[in-house]
């Protein structure tokens, strides 16, 4: 029996971006350019292909221009280096970024220095990075700023609470715990080498998963009451779920993402709203 309330990343971010193309149409009205965001996938991952075509589905509808550059997985740092190069200087590109994972021979340190920090809309680029974790107004990571975003509407209070984040990858857990941390929460990160995270968990009024394994957060590993993100996506027998074990860990959290329906819709709608406040300073509108 299920206790745990839900937080509906399906239905925030469908009332997000409603909202923004509701903008998107003024500024059509008005006969003005509208925003446009690029996105560059290298190779032929399924999983992210899927998420390509879902950010181009969200972009259209939302009366966003889009601009989708698929290369081979054989693609060369220099390469890509170049075409990130050309997608700065085009006008109607307001937001950019690379889909991840790229192939490990591709320097991402190299290719995401390239990315114009005013387009950077997953706030990737070091300089984003480094604003970020000095608490400076910047261009906040698509899911780490859904995943805030989600919390502050359902009233979750994070100050001197304890957050867990399962993850350190730069994409996710490290803003993540930034995010937190300056939420005034008391953060620790775990990662593949941490010893006994059970009772690191156990210990936490708010955990996010990210770790990329399917159903790896038990009831067993968290404290009755605990407010439980899960940002994983995987396939398991046929099904996609997340990090945490939902039917498990429902019976003991407060809160709770589900997979789909949680976090996924979030990262897709901050993705536009970091679009649209990028083409806003850049359009000077
Ligand atoms: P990632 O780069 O593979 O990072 C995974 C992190 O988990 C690493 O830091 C790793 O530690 C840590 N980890 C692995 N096994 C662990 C364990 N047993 N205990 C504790 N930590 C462990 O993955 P990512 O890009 O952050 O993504 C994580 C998951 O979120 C994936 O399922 C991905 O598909 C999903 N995702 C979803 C969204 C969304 O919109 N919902 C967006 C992005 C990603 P080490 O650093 O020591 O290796």
């Amino acid at each position: 029996m299920s206790k745990a309330k839900v937080l509906d990343g399906r239905r925030t971010a469908a009332e997000l971006r409603a909202a923004i193309g509701e903008k998107v149409r003024d500024l059509q009205r008005e006969g003005k350019r509208v925003p446009g965001l690029a996105v560059v996938l290298v190779g032929d991952d399924p999983a992210s292909k899927v998420y390509v075509g879902q950010k181009e589905k969200a972009c259209r509808e939302a009366g966003f221009r889009s601009f989708l550059h698929h290369l081979p997985a054989s693609t060369s740092t220099a390469t890509l280096v170049e075409l990130l190069g050309g997608i700065n200087e085009d006008p109607d590109v307001h937001g950019m970024l690379v889909q991840l994972p790229i192939p490990g021979h591709i320097d991402w340190t190299e290719a995401v220095r390239t990315i114009d920090v005013k387009k950077d809309v997953d706030g990737t680029h070091p300089l984003n990075l480094g604003r970020l974790v000095m608490g400076v107004d910047t261009v906040v990571p698509c899911t780490p700023r859904g995943v805030m975003y989600l919390l502050k509407k359902y009233g979750i209070d994070l100050s001197g609470k304890r957050a867990v984040v399962l993850g350190r990858s730069n994409i996710v857990g490290k803003p993540m715990a930034q995010l937190l941390l300056a939420a005034d929460a008391t953060v620790t990160v775990c990662h593949s080498r941490t010893k006994d995270v059970v009772s690191v968990t156990r210990e936490a009024d708010v955990i996010v998963a990210a770790v990329g394994r399917p159903e790896f957060l038990k009831a067993s590993m968290v404290k009755p009451g605990c407010v439980v993100v899960d940002v994983g996506i995987s396939r398991l027998d046929g099904r996609l779920v997340g990090d945490v074990d939902f039917q498990d860990v429902s019976r003991v959290a407060s809160w709770m993402t589900p997979v789909p329906g949680g976090v996924g819709p979030m990262t897709i709608a901050m993705l536009l709203q970091n679009t649209f406040e990028r083409y806003l300073e850049l359009e000077g509108v």
